[in-house]
């Protein structure tokens, strides 16, 4: 596996300070009174790419929250770029009147947080929010607004903390861009 790295684009203690800074700002935003008192927090990590973000990211907020499940595939297999964002399971409890935060590993197309966002909605959540990791840097990325970003990254393929080719990849600590050989290899 670490034979497969060309290069750290965010190491390890990077992303933990930032995942902390990101806990106090998303802590501060949904404190009971500032929800005045019109529902409660569920959290809703995109599966499965955002696990390991959210497990680092919740522990970090000292709120009663419950946790909703959403899994979207965009990057089936060993593609590269995205063939279009498809809902393929939900256990996401009633979401009627609570106040949801959507996490996701990283922003491209936008597709895949626009399509959970609607069907978040349409469930009833009184607000829905979003938060991601990395945010690409392609202008489709900005034209979604998202309420928080962790880091903007140039336009390249990255695996790690989550995020994974054809499935691996995901327990690399670090965010991190893969040869070219490992890449082509895969049709
Ligand atoms: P979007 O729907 O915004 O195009 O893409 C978001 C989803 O595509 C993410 O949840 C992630 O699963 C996948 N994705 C986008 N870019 C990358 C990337 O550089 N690496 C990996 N491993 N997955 C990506
Ligand atoms: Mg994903």
């Amino acid at each position: 596996m670490q034979r497969d790295i060309d290069r750290i684009l965010i190491p390890q203690r990077q992303i933990a300070q930032r995942v902390g800074e990101l806990a106090k700002l998303i802590t501060a935003d949904h404190s009971p009174p500032k929800l005045n008192g019109t529902g409660e927090l569920t959290i809703v990590p995109v599966l499965t790419g955002a696990i390991i973000f959210a497990g680092d990211l919740i522990r970090q907020i000292p709120i009663a929250m419950q946790i909703g499940l959403v899994t979207v595939s965009s990057y089936p297999g060993t593609s590269v770029s995205s063939q279009g964002a498809q809902v393929l399971a939900q256990q996401l409890g009633d979401l009627r009147g609570r106040h949801v935060l959507l996490l996701d590993d990283i922003l491209d197309s936008g597709g895949t947080l626009r399509l959970v966002q609607s069907v978040l909605r349409e469930q009833g959540a009184a607000s829905v929010r979003s938060c991601v990791l990395l945010r690409k840097d392609r202008p489709a990325a900005r034209e979604l607004a998202v309420d928080y970003v962790g880091f903007d990254i140039p336009d390249v393929f990255v695996v790690g903390y989550g995020l994974d080719f054809d499935n691996y990849y995901r327990n690399l600590p670090d965010i991190v861009t893969l040869k070219s050989r490992v890449i082509e290899k895969k049709p």
